[in-house]
């Protein structure tokens, strides 16, 4: 028996395996044309959603609410892509971020279709910055290579509310005032002459017409790191090696400028000194008052001011302010400037830094309950000052150029002779409003210099005058 299945089982068993091997390779083939079909299939689908460019859209959400990160890259080898953008849950924003990618987008596959030839890659990537509550910044960097030629680094700003949808533009983050786009201008325009990397590679022609103040010339911002920040192209304002400049104002600088809703707190924030936009051949003068207020002697100044239409600089005592608000409030009522002078008229120079500042603070916080605005200069008693003083103290530091010496021989006759011996355009004049004398004496002075072509102002407002 063994001997004749041996002798059959060799047929039987090769038949048996051709069989299998058949039916495998049958199975296979189906299974494998079947893959595939599905496989094409998608391709396809995939094509006519997104017009021709073969490419994986994916939406996620991000860390911050409401705001999602679309992915886009291509299938394309020849021509490769990677665009990232935000979305939100307003319409409106998502049609304008989705307009400048479709474009980006649309202008690379044009050039890339032009010449099969040539090597290409378009990448856009996303910075998000919030800030506050609901502010976002986003920041596009678009990096656009088509060819050897070709090479160029933009970039496109979003700022959106994102609890109401409104896209933040720069003229409400300036309170559409054109003189704060004129000194937010000359910043940007400083801080890139100033900086040392781009230095050498600046195009000054360019540099001057990109920073003129013109509202489209500062549409690419963010607020981020506490510094507002401006965006320029490669090749903008400045050689290729440069790179694409970005100019960081911090809030602190430019916090006057700023609409309420992205102030800073004004806590230690040295207010941005604006270019001088009058006439330089003008004359100027600031008279400026110490030591007060005081009941009797301020309001007759302020009467005298009125008369000629004089504005002036009231350098006020923490401790006077606290007796006598409702005056610091009619001098800032009628047009005047408001300075801090310590709370008790001490020496700075012989105090601790810690009992500067709070001779400082006391007096800038019983400035801010009583006006409420705080005090835009400092004067420290006696111009006692020193270089850690003056960097401490958060509000510019302001001396004087004419000293009156009223304080010293309290004579009515003697205020304008002082005057008139030190005069010189756009002089700080030191007096004092707490002497009769100075009160009474004030109308000669004022009559002289108003004959004399003087216009009177602030003390901030003469400062960029006295800046060379
Ligand atoms: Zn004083």
């Amino acid at each position: 028996m063994q001997e004749r299945r041996k002798k059959r089982g060799p047929i039987i068993d090769f038949l048996l395996l051709g069989l299998i091997v058949a039916l495998t390779t049958i199975i296979l083939v189906i299974i494998l044309s079947k893959d595939e079909f599905k496989f094409q299939k998608i391709s396809a689908s995939k094509e006519t959603d997104t017009e021709s460019v073969n490419s994986n859209i994916s939406t996620e959400s991000s860390a911050f609410p409401g705001i999602r990160i679309v992915t886009d890259v291509s299938n394309d080898k020849r021509t490769p892509f990677a665009i990232h953008y935000p979305q939100t849950d307003n319409e409106v924003f998502n049609d304008a971020v989705l307009q400048y990618i479709t474009d980006s987008k649309e202008n690379y596959l044009a050039s890339m279709k032009k010449d099969k030839e040539v090597m290409g890659e378009l990448n856009i990537s996303l910075e998000t910055f919030p800030y506050r509550e609901h502010y976002y910044s986003f920041v596009l960097t678009k990096m656009l290579y088509v060819g050897g030629a070709n090479h160029e680094v933009t970039t496109k700003t979003f700022f959106i509310n994102n609890e109401t949808g409104e896209q933040i533009t720069i003229q409400t983050l300036l309170q559409n005032d054109e003189n704060n786009l004129s000194t937010l201008a000359a910043n940007v325009r400083k801080d890139l002459q100033k900086n040392l990397q781009i230095k050498d590679e600046l195009l000054k022609d360019e540099l001057l017409k990109a920073t003129e103040p013109k509202w489209s010339n500062f549409t690419r911002f963010a607020i981020a790191d506490d510094s507002l920040q401006f965006y320029f192209d490669e090749y903008e304002i400045a050689s290729g090696s440069a790179g694409a400049p970005i100019v960081k104002l911090p809030l602190s600088l430019i916090n006057p400028l700023l609409a309420s809703d992205f102030q800073i707190a004004m806590e230690n924030v040295k207010p941005i000194t604006p270019p001088p936009t009058g006439d330089p051949n003008k004359k100027r003068i600031a008279l400026t008052f110490d030591d007060g207020p005081h009941p009797k002697v301020t309001e007759q100044i302020l009467n005298i001011l009125d008369k000629y239409h004089a504005k002036a600089t009231f350098f006020m005592l923490g401790s006077r302010v606290q007796y006598y608000p409702d005056i610091a409030r009619d001098v800032l009522a009628r047009g005047h400037e408001i300075g801090n002078h310590s709370w008790n008229h001490p020496v700075l120079t012989k105090l601790t830094q810690e009992q500067v500042m709070k001779e400082y603070n006391t007096t800038a916080s019983e400035i801010e309950k009583a006006i409420n605005h705080g005090a835009t200069v400092f004067r420290p008693p006696y111009g006692a000052t020193n270089d850690t003083i003056d960097a401490e103290i958060p509000v510019p530091v302001v001396l004087w150029t004419i000293d009156t010496l009223d304080w010293k021989h309290r004579n009515a006759q003697q205020l304008l002779p002082n005057v008139k011996n030190n005069l010189h355009n756009n002089a700080i004049v030191l007096m004092h409003d707490i002497h009769q004398s100075t009160a009474d004496g004030l109308d000669a002075v004022l009559a002289y210099l108003q004959g004399q072509g003087y216009e009177f102002v602030t003390v901030s407002e003469i400062l960029p005058y006295r800046q060379k």
